[in-house]
């Protein structure tokens, strides 16, 4: 299942971005820009206390005579919001209310998305509450004082954010596996969906929002349901008008956000490409599971080493997909079409696999006594106090250590390698976010977010 997703809403500078930027503060990765058509939102990944969600930053709501939105940018807020399960609406307590606040606001109360007021820049202690209290007459509940700043109001805010989030357990419990079929043009995609579905294939969404045409299709194997998304997209002939390459991998983009695995698929004439590449680091960004198909087999001149050599290229390529199967066919005869659902199945079993406290301690355990953490010159050494499974989809462990800048790379892929030699995830990314005990309990923005710090 995707991550909930919530919308930060506002006029620009009252610090939407800032607030964004606290609540994800992964600087390093998971932040991207949808190419071309949205432009204006960014998604970004983030934490708060056990719940992951995606935020989505609007860009700002600016008016035409300070009256009427300007329509392009409020279909674009509007696309957002019918996605989301929560909007932050963003004030600037400071400045105080301004008429273009109430005009979002009403605005707003004929979305259906509960509304949540953040009234921002309200870091002084004194005036903070105050500052807030004047923006009660919205009519929208609490105004919440926060700081995206200084971060102070941020945690009383997101508790409130996540009530309105789906339980967990639906994101788990659910039996169907969504799968999202990606590549570039003509690498077999559309042919490998027919193969798949057949004649008697069900159309079962139609989902409402940005694309119109987002079909989604069920298939069954041995008693599991798959549910193929956006094959809308996967089945729209090339048109040349809109420059191919640039609206496929906005759509992919799309449907690997709405999936649990990805089957990647690559041309065995053509190997790995660039943009095979950029897909794929999207595919890890977003977490996602991830099947490696290498279709066009039969093209392919063989003898008893050709598929090992072709592995090991493609590995070379991949590096940062280690764990993912790679499987040959050939959409036009058949070869091994139908044996791709039996790699699916497993990595979606793994992508939401949940481990007990006690079996990832025992495998820290056993790491640190095989190779201790890394000492400072100064004679420091690191700790791993205990770890904890924070989430599924993929799997993420956090481990409590003393001081994470005590941990180079070298040590935290040491670490990883040991959860999957002892535990396998064949088929999932996972995660390891690396908590510091020093967290002042005051802050507990800061706390969460230093959870989702990977380095
Ligand atoms: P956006 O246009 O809504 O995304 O706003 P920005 O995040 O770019 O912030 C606009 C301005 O407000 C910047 O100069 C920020 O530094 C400032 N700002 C943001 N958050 C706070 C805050 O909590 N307190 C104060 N005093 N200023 C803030
Ligand atoms: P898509 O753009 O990724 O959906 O690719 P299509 O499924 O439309 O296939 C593009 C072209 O490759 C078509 O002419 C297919 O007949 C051909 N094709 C697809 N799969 C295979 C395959 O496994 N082997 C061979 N030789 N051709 C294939």
């Amino acid at each position: 299942m995707p991550l909930p997703i919530v919308a930060i809403i506002g006029r620009p500078n009252v610090g939407k971005s800032t607030i964004v930027n606290r609540l994800a503060q992964v600087q390093d990765a998971i932040v991207f820009d949808e190419p071309g058509v949205t432009r204006d939102r960014t998604y970004k990944r983030a934490f708060w206390l056990d719940r992951e969600f995606t935020v989505v930053d609007t860009g700002g709501l600016v008016f035409d005579d300070d009256t009427e939105f300007l329509p392009m940018i409020r279909e674009q807020a509007e696309s957002a919001l019918a996605e989301s399960c929560a909007a932050i609406f963003v004030v600037d307590g400071r400045q105080g209310l301004t008429i273009a606040d109430e005009e979002i606001a009403s605005w707003l109360r004929l979305q259906s998305v509960p509304v949540i007021l953040a009234v921002n820049k309200c870091e002084s202690v004194i005036h903070g509450e105050l500052q807030a209290s004047e923006f009660w007459s919205l009519g929208l509940g609490t105004p919440y004082a926060m700081s995206g700043i200084h971060g102070n109001g941020t945690g009383d805010m997101l508790d409130e954010v996540i009530k309105f989030f789906p339980e967990a357990s639906e994101f788990t419990d659910n039996e169907e596996i969504r799968v999202a079929i990606v590549g570039r043009p003509n690498v077999g995609k559309s042919s490998l969906l027919n193969a798949f579905t057949g004649q008697n294939r069900s159309i079962v969404s139609d989902i409402s929002g940005t694309t119109r045409d987002t079909i989604d299709m069920q298939v069954e194997r041995d008693g599991i349901h798959y549910r193929l998304v956006d094959t809308a997209g996967i089945r729209k002939k090339k048109n040349v008008d809109y420059g191919p390459e640039f609206f496929s991998i906005n759509r992919a983009f799309k449907a690997i956000n709405r999936s649990d695995v990805v089957l990647m698929v690559l041309d065995a004439e053509d190997g790995v490409t660039e943009q095979d590449q950029k897909l794929a680091g999207r595919i890890l960004d977003e977490g996602r599971a991830c099947v490696v198909v290498v279709n066009k087999w039969d093209m392919i001149e063989k003898d008893s080493n050709t598929i090992y050599e072709f592995e090991r290229e493609i590995r070379s390529r991949f590096h940062f997909t280690e764990w993912a199967d790679i499987i040959f066919t050939s959409a036009l005869n058949g070869q091994r079409v139908e044996k791709i659902f039996d790699l699916i199945a497993p990595a979606a079993e793994q992508h939401r696999r949940r481990l007990q406290t006690s079996v990832i301690n025992e495998v820290i355990e056993d790491a640190v006594m095989w190779h201790t953490p890394p000492t400072t010159r100064q004679g420091k050494q690191g700790k791993i106090y205990y770890g904890t499974q924070v989430s599924i989809q993929p799997p993420s462990i956090a481990l409590f250590v003393n001081n994470p800048d005590l941990f180079g790379d070298g040590y935290r892929r040491y670490i990883e390698r040991k959860f999957r030699e002892s535990l396998g995830f064949r088929g999932t990314p996972i995660r390891l976010f690396w908590r510091g005990k020093k967290v002042r309990d005051m802050d507990r923005t800061t706390n969460a977010n230093r959870a989702t710090r990977v380095k």
